[in-house]
C-alpha cells in the first residue's frame, strides 16, 4: 500500500490569529513580537512580508523598513488555544498526527478510505469553517516532500508531488532547502561547487557517506525520494510527578527535605522533557493511610526549580496538620510542550 502523508501549516499563524481577533488589522503591514525595539518579530502577516520583514527580525529594523508598520505583543496563550482548535479539527482526520511545532503537523492517512486530494482539501475547508485560520497544506508519499509541498503555494495553497514527479521538481532546489542540510554542511557544501539538488545529484553514495556520515547516507537517498521517516504520534501526558514512602516522620526537616529532593527531581525531568506546567499538586499520606491532597492552577507555565519547590512548600503548609507522615509527592499537570513554542518562528 502506497503512503500518504500530509503535511499542515498555519499560515503566518501568530498574525493571523491578531487579524482574526481585530479584523481592523486586516489589509495592513502587522508583526507579532515583543515591546522593546530589540525584541524580534516572532510572525509577520503576508502585507508586511511585502516590505521584506520575516520572523527573526529585530523590531527596530521593521520599522526602519516599514515606517507604518503595527506591531501586536506576543499573545502566547491565545495562539495555544487557536492550536488546539486547528488540531482538534485535524484529529477528525487521522489518529496518527505529528505535532511538530505551535502550527505544524504532520497526518499519515494512508489508511484512509477517502481520496487523498479530497482529504486535503477537507482539512483546509474545515479548518477555516472551524477556526477562521487557513492552512497550506502539502500532500505526498514521504515527510520530506509533503513538508516541501507545503511551502509551495503558501497561503491558503495546496501542492501535491507524487512518485512521478521525481526527481525532476527538487533539481533546481538550492541545498538549503534539503531536510537535513545544516548551515554547517551547506557550507562544506558550497566549498566544492554544490549549490542546488542537481549539484547534489552527481554525487555518489560513497562519497556523501565518507564526507558527510549518516546524513551523507540519508541526503543520498532523500533526493531521491526515499525518507523513512514515519509519523510519530506525541503521546499527550497527563501529568508528571515524584513520589515516595518513608519512614513515618513528623519531622519538619525532613519533609522540607523531601519537598525540596522532589521539586528538583520534577524540575529535571519537566526540563528534560522540554514541558512546562499550569498545575501543581502535593499529596500526601499519613501513618494512618489517609491522603490529603492541594492543587494550585496558573495562568503562567511553572518550569523554575524555584518556583516547584516554593509553590509545594506553600501547598504543603496549608494542608499539613503536624500528623506522622509516610508518603509525599509532588506532580505536575496542565503540560504544556514548550518545544512546540519556542519552534514557533513561522
Ligand atoms: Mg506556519
Amino acid at each position: 500500500m502506497r503512503n500518504n502523508i500530509i503535511h499542515v501549516d498555519i499560515d503566518a499563524f501568530y498574525a493571523s490569529v491578531e487579524e482574526l481577533d481585530n479584523p481592523r488589522l486586516k489589509g495592513y503591514p502587522v508583526v507579532v513580537g515583543g515591546k522593546s525595539e530589540n525584541s524580534i518579530i516572532t510572525t509577520a502577516n503576508y502585507k508586511a512580508r511585502e516590505y521584506g520583514l520575516h520572523s527573526a527580525m529585530p523590531i527596530f529594523m521593521a520599522k526602519s523598513l516599514c515606517p507604518d508598520v503595527i506591531i501586536v505583543e506576543n499573545r502566547r496563550y491565545r495562539y495555544l488555544e487557536k492550536s488546539r482548535e486547528v488540531f482538534q479539527v485535524l484529529k477528525t482526520f487521522s489518529n496518527t498526527i505529528e505535532q511538530v511545532s505551535i502550527d505544524e503537523a504532520y497526518l499519515d492517512i494512508s489508511e484512509n478510505k477517502e481520496e487523498p486530494i479530497y482529504i486535503a482539501k477537507e482539512i483546509m475547508r474545515k479548518v477555516k469553517k472551524e477556526t477562521g485560520l487557513t492552512v497550506s497544506v502539502g500532500l505526498s508519499y514521504n515527510k520530506f516532500l509533503a513538508k516541501l509541498a507545503s511551502d509551495w503555494n503558501k497561503p491558503n495553497g495546496m501542492k501535491i508531488i507524487s512518485q512521478e514527479d521525481m526527481p525532476d521538481i527538487l533539481l533546481d532546489f538550492d541545498i538549503s532547502k534539503v531536510y537535513g542540510i545544516g548551515s554547517k554542511s551547506e557550507k562544506k557544501f558550497r566549498n566544492i561547487g554544490i549549490n542546488t539538488v542537481s549539484d547534489l545529484f552527481q554525487l555518489s553514495e560513497e562519497f556523501l557517506s565518507e564526507n558527510f556520515g549518516k546524513m551523507g547516507y540519508e541526503l543520498y537517498d532523500r533526493i531521491r525520494g526515499i525518507d523513512k521517516r514515519v509519523v510519530t504520534p506525541f503521546r499527550e501526558r497527563k501529568s508528571l510527578g515524584v513520589e515516595r514512602t518513608f519512614k513515618d516522620t513528623r519531622d519538619k526537616k525532613d519533609l522540607f527535605e523531601y519537598i525540596d529532593k522532589f521539586s528538583k527531581e520534577l524540575y529535571l525531568d519537566l526540563k528534560k522533557k522540554n514541558i512546562g506546567c499550569n498545575t501543581l499538586t502535593v499529596k500526601l499520606k499519613n501513618s494512618d493511610f489517609e491522603t490529603k491532597t492541594k492543587s494550585k492552577t496558573f495562568e503562567q507555565a511553572i518550569v523554575e526549580y524555584e518556583d516547584i519547590k516554593n509553590i509545594s512548600m506553600d501547598l504543603f503548609n496549608e494542608i499539613y496538620k503536624n500528623e506522622k507522615l509516610r508518603l509525599l509527592g509532588i506532580s505536575a499537570s496542565n503540560l504544556t510542550d514548550l518545544k512546540a513554542v519556542q519552534l514557533s518562528f513561522i
